[in-house]
């Protein structure tokens, strides 16, 4: 007998037979849940509640699966990961190894170093002719940690934070981590993934204590130029509470002319606005983890008070290439963002000749959202297929908001040639 015994038909036949049965799945469904939660309380007793709201990046996910279908002898071409493929240009190595040697191994201030806060001070007057005092700036480990500090400051039980969907997955796990709820702002095809301001318009609330506006835009490269940003500007102007962060990571990289409509054009918002930039993407410095930002007035203590107590200070090392990277010569960037253009401008015209696969054309970042809803395959159900079949590594829809599941994020860090080779591969799904 198998273990249906004790709930055999009696004499009321079949319609008793199927719901007894139910009966018991859910029985065996309810012990399970009790038999995880049981051990998960015993095993996390002492763990706080809230570790339980943070998520992760599935990018780093897709990147170590990929490498190690690579250890494994296959031949596989990344396009999930979110950083350029070319080389930190030779001046800012350079600057970096004679910091090391002139001794610079010390401690910085928290907020970083006085002379570089100053370099970005000029920076964003020369780039934008903005005027932002540096004891406005604060100089962190990337700009990764300017989500963790806004969120923190302005999140919180009864507030509400509204973040970018598809978008960075960090926005919405710390959102939650703060307590606060996170609000999505839902981007959509239809619209180029920009942002749609009836819908912007009906999700502020008096519990709306902050609003995460990313351009260009991870994961879909959508740009929103700089009369998209006014009309924003304008609704949000009638929020005079509400704190912004913009999030301008990828504000050096733009296509076809435009020009970066920075919100640190706004001196109204100044009082209330938080800008996230840095050096990772712009010159190619993942690794070295240096990020800036600006702060309004009432909130830059508070930051620099999150600065000293999480790391006390960014890398020195780090800090003495920053300078040079701003100060010294930027044709290796404009080659780079050249290169992008070329890479984006093949991928778009590509991708639209598949005839399963679509694609909107990116105005910015390093990346396309192309739409593969036509294969039948889910984003996940793509992705695994394409890294596991095809040996080309992209990140699902998914993992950048609930509702991209038509979707796969192709990152074109990568070069042309790979590209190309790619794009062969994945026509075939
Ligand atoms: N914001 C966005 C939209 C990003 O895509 C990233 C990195 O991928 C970051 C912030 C964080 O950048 P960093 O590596 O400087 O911490």
């Amino acid at each position: 007998m198998g273990r249906t015994m004790g709930f055999e038909p009696t004499t009321s036949g079949t319609t008793s037979l199927r719901s007894n049965q139910l009966s018991y799945v859910r029985h065996q469904k309810l012990i399970k849940s009790f038999i995880f939660i049981l051990f998960r309380y015993t095993k996390y007793m002492q763990v706080s509640k809230r570790i339980f709201q943070l998520e992760t990046e599935t990018a780093f996910a897709v990147l170590a699966k990929a490498n190690k279908l690579a250890s494994k002898g296959m031949d596989i071409i990344n396009l999930g990961i979110g950083q350029p493929d070319f080389k930190t240009p030779k001046n800012i190595q350079e600057a970096a190894i004679k910091a090391i040697k002139d001794g610079k191994h010390g401690y910085t201030p928290s907020n970083g170093l006085p002379e570089l806060r100053e370099a970005v001070s000029e920076k964003i007057f020369y780039d934008y002719g903005a005027t932002i005092s540096p004891e406005n700036i604060l100089i962190t480990p990337g700009g990764k940690p300017v989500i963790f500090i806004s969120t923190l400051i302005l999140g919180g039980q009864g507030k509400e934070i509204i973040y970018p969907d598809p978008g960075f997955p960090i926005y919405r796990s710390m959102i939650k981590y703060s307590g606060a709820t996170p609000i999505p702002l839902y981007l959509n095809e239809d619209d180029n993934f920009e942002i749609n301001l009836d819908q912007l318009k009906n999700l502020i609330t008096k519990k709306t204590s902050l609003i995460i506006i990313n351009n260009p835009n991870n994961p879909t490269g959508s740009f929103m130029d700089v009369k998209k940003i006014d009309k924003i500007i304008n609704i949000l102007e009638e929020y005079p509470n509400l704190f912004i962060l913009s999030d301008e990571i990828y504000s050096k990289i733009i296509f076809d002319n435009y020009k970066m409509p920075t919100l640190l054009k706004y001196k109204n918002l100044y009082n209330r606005l938080i800008v996230l930039d840095g050096w990772s993407k712009t010159y190619c410095m993942t690794g070295w983890r240096l990020g800036w930002s600006v702060w309004p007035n009432n909130l830059i203590d508070f930051a620099n008070k999150f600065c000293v107590n999480n790391h006390s200070c960014p890398t020195s090392i780090s800090q003495y290439a920053g300078i040079e990277a701003i100060k010294g010569p930027q044709d290796e960037l404009y080659k780079i963002v050249n290169e992008f253009q070329k890479r984006k401008e093949y991928l778009y015209r590509e991708i639209n000749k598949l005839s399963k696969i679509s694609c909107f054309n990116p105005g910015g970042a390093f990346y396309a959202f192309p739409n593969i809803s036509k294969t039948g395959l889910s984003d996940k159900e793509f992705s695994d297929f394409a890294l596991e079949k095809k040996g080309v590594a992209l990140v699902p829809g998914t993992s950048f908001g609930d509702k991209a599941e038509k979707y796969v994020r192709i990152s074109f860090a990568n070069s042309l040639e790979k590209i190309e080779e790619a794009i062969k591969r994945i026509s075939t799904i």
